[in-house]
């Protein structure tokens, strides 16, 4: 009988886009489904040039911007709505976290593919779609809980949450028929749930998988500065506790843990966090989640507050918020008492609010992967005008390179695939078997491989 295998259909040599498909007999299993961060679909598409709305699996497949699977898409994605249904391509889709680059094109699966979720990520998602043109399609949606076991078919996958720029990021034992494959999906462990991520890698090393699958984001040469979470509280603190003027800041809305670390920097401050209304949203759907008073949420004590732009109409999902929402006037007045998080995209914003000349800008989003970035040159351009002093203040979602080569050694795999990353090859180091990845090729896992042992590289 044919041995199980793992293909890689995406996340190859570049960051995101991970679709990994697990097969062992007559079962499917893929993890992951999303657009990379890579410029390769940008060879076709740009912002004014975009697939279809009526058939964008169709004009992503024309130059292989996803995996030719047949069965995997719906027939409005393929821009057939009237063809029949064909069988589905796999048995089941697991979804690591909600960033784009991993749920980013469920909309496109075929309607009858099970989707598995963390029981947080299906409500996150569900907040996304309700505030953002973002849609995730409609599914059997499967949530699942924190180390239950999923059986699909022969395989097995157990879900382990980990610590990452996003809440309910998980990682997965996945046991075939001839040995577990681990996939780490994407992780730190310098973040607020960093136990987490420890529990995961001891059960991996537990496991004594047969192939590590893990990600490398920041594999390889990295410049960019990068701080723990705890380092970001004490340089928020540092850098706005003596100001006598309104404090900016910017950063991502799905970003809880930077959301909370900026909350708390503003109350120890005397300031209050103010956040958009789509933050507010978010930050409401997800908080039950959390125990009591560890997210902060609009309307409680110690909660942010909402911002409400200059715009002409307002959304249902926005008017919760309004009647104590503050405008730019509002926050003129006051500047010294608030932490405005202000998104790039609503910088016109400043042109009402006026901010005193010398006041700090927290950039506290990843800094750009080129020198030439276009959002950054705009955002300085706008920082210069006003006279905003910005300062970096991130913690990136991913382990250091040194981070991961300590945990493959601690993994001990049979074999290792470095995905999601432009630098496998640094994974030289490690003690195990490294293998790297190619698009589309089909590896046999455990007995299937001749024997090799750790130590082999
Ligand atoms: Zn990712």
């Amino acid at each position: 009988m044919r041995p199980p295998t793992v293909t890689f259909l995406g996340g190859v040599r570049e960051i995101g886009g991970n679709k990994i498909l697990i097969r062992d007999g007559p079962d499917r299993v893929l993890f992951d489904f999303g657009p990379s961060f890579s410029p390769k679909i940008e060879q076709y598409y740009v912002d004014y040039l975009q697939p279809r709305s009526t058939s964008r699996a169709k004009d992503l497949l024309e130059f292989g911007l996803l995996p030719a699977i047949d069965g995997l898409y719906s027939p409005d994605a393929l821009g057939e709505p009237e063809r029949r249904t064909s069988e589905p391509g796999v048995d089941a889709v697991f979804v690591s976290h909600a960033h784009a680059d991993h749920a980013g094109y469920l909309e496109l699966l075929h309607p009858e593919i099970p989707v598995h979720v963390g029981r947080g990520t299906r409500i996150l998602l569900e907040a996304i779609e309700s505030a953002t043109p973002m849609r995730y399609g409609d599914h059997p949606w499967r949530p699942f809980d924190d180390g239950a076991t999923v059986k699909v078919g022969r395989i097995e996958v157990v879900p382990f949450p980990v610590d990452h720029s996003v809440p309910f990021a998980y990682g997965f034992l996945v046991r075939t028929s001839e040995g577990t494959v681990v996939y780490t999906g994407d992780f730190r462990h310098h973040g607020p749930r960093a136990t987490q991520t420890h529990a995961f890698f001891q059960a991996a090393a537990e496991e004594r998988p047969a192939a590590l699958l893990i990600e490398g984001t920041r594999a390889g040469p990295d410049p960019r500065h990068n701080l723990t979470e705890e380092g970001v509280r004490r340089e928020a603190d540092r850098l706005i506790a003596d100001r006598r003027e309104l404090a900016l800041a910017c950063t991502y809305p799905r970003d809880v843990d930077r959301l909370t670390t900026l909350a708390r920097a503003a109350h120890a401050a005397d300031r209050e966090l103010v956040v958009s209304t789509r933050t507010a949203h978010l930050l409401s759907a997800v908080a039950p989640l959390f125990p009591a008073g560890v997210v902060p949420v609009p309307g409680t004590p110690g909660g942010p507050q909402v911002y409400r732009r200059k715009k002409r109409r307002f959304f249902t999902w926005e008017k919760p918020f309004l009647d104590t929402a503050l405008d730019a006037e509002a926050v003129r007045a006051r500047g010294r008492d608030y932490l405005l998080a202000l998104d790039l995209m609503h910088f016109p914003e400043l042109i009402d609010l006026r901010p005193p000349n010398g006041g700090v800008f927290l950039h506290s989003m990843s800094e750009p992967f080129s020198e030439d970035d276009v959002d950054d040159r705009v955002m300085r351009n706008w920082l210069d005008h006003f006279g905003l002093s910005f300062h970096q203040l991130h913690a990136s979602g991913h382990a250091s390179g040194p981070e991961l080569l300590e945990l493959v050694d601690a993994v001990a795999p049979q074999e290792l695939y470095p995905i999601h990353t432009e630098h496998p090859e640094a994974f030289r180091g490690t003690r195990s078997h490294l293998a790297l990845p190619e698009l589309g090729v089909e590896y046999p896992v455990g007995a299937g491989r001749p024997g090799r042992s750790a130590g082999q590289a």
